[in-house]
């Protein structure tokens, strides 16, 4: 008789954040991811800070990248008694160092605010999530792999990473078993990334698995062709550059920052777009760059042989840099943004407009006709980037009403997360096909429509697992 194998799924279930996903084999556990539970702000405190199980009776985590909502609550994890070592590839190593710090700063000048309003109104104190010394400890356990090198998460159990082709150093996650004289592999895909895209290779398809556990994000929909978007992107900024504007393009520091310059130093080489001057305002973006830089292991054929061009002026190298190209680090440099006149490119965070530089190029730049705000990424409900997509004609920004006449627009096409069909592709490579299919990372919706094309195209049997639900692996 084989011990038994479970999975429970404690987070990123019927919905898109706080990916943590709990296995067991016989008395040994070890938890898949560790992100953070983003929402309202007592809520996601509430979820991020409740685990329905004992972290110190976990004997490893692996992480499968770098985004938050998949490592983000890794320091309130290791606070409350985990005490192993988090298993990740080099890249997102390097880039948890970068964004778990800047997530605990942001989370103390958070609290900052909320309490210096609470002693105005004799409501209690609060303490923040985590600190800058509870991520320092974090660091500390982290386990580097290679791409396709074995290791061994808990006795019995041997990993491996495969490329997932959705941010620098994600990876596709393969767990191999053999328990009584049966064995078992499951998959698990944490993000899945989109052939095509710019730096990163196209995702690989590991060996078939027994189960698989598959995000669903984008499970409804389908992404418009990669062709199209690098057009658009051009005709936005031909048009807005033309009549003498500014193109402000708020963007997520890490990954979608690199993806855009990347980009647009692809269409300067192709002599497509004038001889402008770009600025990425944005510390935590300058910084994630580095770690871009430091890991050529992770770029595709085309980024490696951009290096062979020149370097740009901050001596950033192709593809991010060139010579108009300028990584902004001081406020007062940022600020000194504003008194410019001539046509220029800002790329700033934070993605949604929910906070960082963005906000006083905005608050310069919205009055203008001239000028384009263009977003790039996803805007969630209830943020000012939601409201000025949605074509809000007038915002608050710190309070103060400003009025909006810059155009509007939004490019769908740089998505990291691979669409419907993408994912059925995907699914219908390994061989041999997975017998089940839990969908996670994924509202219900998406959820759905990807179950009902799985069924339909590779025969598995497919569950959508509500919070906190346990399933027996071996059945
Ligand atoms: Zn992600």
């Amino acid at each position: 008789m084989p011990e038994p194998l479970s999975i429970s799924f404690h987070g990123a279930a019927r919905t898109v954040t706080g990916s943590r996903h709990l296995l067991r084999l016989g008395q040994r556990r070890w938890l898949f991811d560790c992100g953070l539970y983003q929402g309202h702000r007592d809520e996601a405190d509430r979820v991020n800070r409740t685990f329905r199980f004992d972290p110190g009776e976990l004997e490893a985590v692996v992480v499968s990248h770098a985004h938050l909502d998949h490592t983000g609550n890794l320091p309130t994890l290791v606070a409350q008694g985990f005490a192993g070592p988090i298993h990740a590839t080099a890249a997102t190593a390097d880039l948890c160092r970068v964004m778990l710090a800047d997530s605990a700063f942001l989370m103390e000048r958070d609290h900052e605010k909320v309490n210096r309003r609470a002693r105005r109104q004799g409501r209690p104190q609060r303490e923040p999530l985590y600190r800058p010394a509870d991520v320092e400890v974090t660091l500390g356990r982290l386990a580097t792999h290679a791409y396709h090198e074995e290791f061994e998460p808990v006795p019995g159990v041997r990993a491996r990473y495969h490329d997932a082709g959705h941010i620098l150093g994600s990876a596709l996650t393969t767990f191999d078993l053999e328990s009584g004289g049966r064995r078992f592999r499951l998959g698990m895909t944490g993000d899945l990334g989109r052939p095509h895209r710019p730096i990163l290779r196209d995702p690989e398809v590991h060996a078939g698995v027994d189960a698989l556990v598959l995000e669903s994000t984008y499970g409804d929909r389908l992404h418009p062709p990669e062709r199209e978007t690098g057009a658009r992107l051009q005709e936005v900024m031909l048009r807005t550059l033309g009549r003498g504007g500014r193109v402000l393009v708020p963007s997520f520091a890490v990954g979608r920052t690199q993806e855009l310059v990347a980009t647009l130093h692809g269409l300067i080489d192709a002599g497509a777009l004038p001889d402008v001057p770009m600025f990425v305002d944005s510390p935590l973006a300058r910084l994630a760059t580095g770690v871009f830089r430091r890991h050529p292991e992770c770029f595709d054929a085309e980024t490696l042989r951009s290096f062979e061009h020149g370097a740009g002026d901050d001596g950033w190298g192709a593809p991010f840099g060139f010579p108009r190209l300028r990584y902004v680090s001081s406020p007062e440099e940022s600020r000194a943004l504003n008194e410019r006149r001539d046509p220029c490119v800002i790329i700033a965070a934070s993605g949604m407009c929910e906070g960082g530089r963005i906000l006083h190029h905005l608050q310069h730049g919205l009055g203008d006709p001239r000028n384009t705000v263009l977003f790039v990424g996803y805007q969630a409900e209830g943020t000012l980037g939601r409201r000025l997509k949605d074509g809000a004609e007038e915002v608050n920004i710190w309070g103060e009403p400003v009025r909006r006449r810059a155009e509007i627009a939004a490019l769908d096409g740089f998505s990291a997360h691979a669409d419907q069909g993408e994912i059925v592709g995907w699914v219908s490579r390994l061989d041999p096909a997975p017998r089940r299919i839990f969908l996670v990372h994924g509202d219900l919706g998406p959820g759905e429509a990807l179950a009902a094309k799985l069924r339909e195209s590779v025969g598995a049997e497919v569950v959508i697992p509500e919070p906190g639900q346990e399933f027996e692996l071996w059945n």
